[in-house]
């Protein structure tokens, strides 16, 4: 049996009693890593061990935060490969990853085996990438996860919700890590799909 709440000192970290995954995927500019911070600050304030991480793809800003466009920011961990997680959050009792998108395949199982030794995962993530299509292991842990929250950003055409992330250069690499000028977020409507070669 658990300690009863009233028993506990005020101080003591609220454990978790079983884990889960939870994804945020939406557009560029949606709100997913503010959201992401959002509930990983909750889960600091319930004193709860976080432990967040990016992969190494993502320079854009700081090298050992997470940085929303609207500047929030909280301290993270840069890794080369999924697996490189595991063992760094062996003693976290919530785990964050952002920019899963660019994450290898191995992230759904790792994923997977933190949920079920009773973490909480939370993965922010690009659902689509610039052509439109599925982005990484981005399907397959919306497909594994308990809880999928999809945002959505502003329309920079017509103001409504924005789905789709619009590429303003002529690259054709899948990835070109940007500021807000190489991108903008459009509603499916005013998306121009790019012309395949
Ligand atoms: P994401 O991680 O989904 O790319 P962020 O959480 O980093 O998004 O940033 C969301 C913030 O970006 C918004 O709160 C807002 O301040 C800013 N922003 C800039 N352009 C847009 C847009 N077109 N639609 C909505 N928010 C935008
Ligand atoms: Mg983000």
């Amino acid at each position: 049996m658990n300690t009863p709440f009233t028993e506990r000192p005020a101080t003591e970290r609220h454990v978790l009693p079983y884990g889960s995954i939870e994804v945020i995927a939406g557009c560029m500019f949606s709100g997913k890593t503010e959201e992401l911070i959002r509930r990983l600050r909750r889960s600091q304030i319930a004193k709860q061990r976080v432990e967040i991480f990016k992969p190494i793809i993502d320079d854009r800003y700081s090298a050992t935060e997470v940085v929303s466009h609207s500047q929030h920011r909280i301290e993270s961990r840069v890794v080369k490969h999924s697996s490189e997680i595991v063992a760094l959050a062996q003693d976290a009792d919530v785990i964050g990853v952002d920019e899963a998108q660019f994450f290898d395949d191995g992230i759904v199982e790792i994923c997977e085996k933190l949920a079920n030794e009773g973490k909480r995962v939370i993965v922010a993530g690009l659902d689509l990438d610039y052509r439109g299509k599925p982005f990484g292991p981005m399907p397959n842990l919306m497909a594994v996860a308990e809880y999928v929250t999809k945002t959505m950003a502003v329309c920079m055409q017509s103001g409504l919700p924005a789905s789709r992330t619009q590429r303003m250069t002529n690259s054709h690499e899948l990835v070109v890590v940007g500021h807000g000028d190489q991108y903008e977020a459009r509603h499916r409507a005013f998306y121009e799909s790019p012309i395949e070669e």
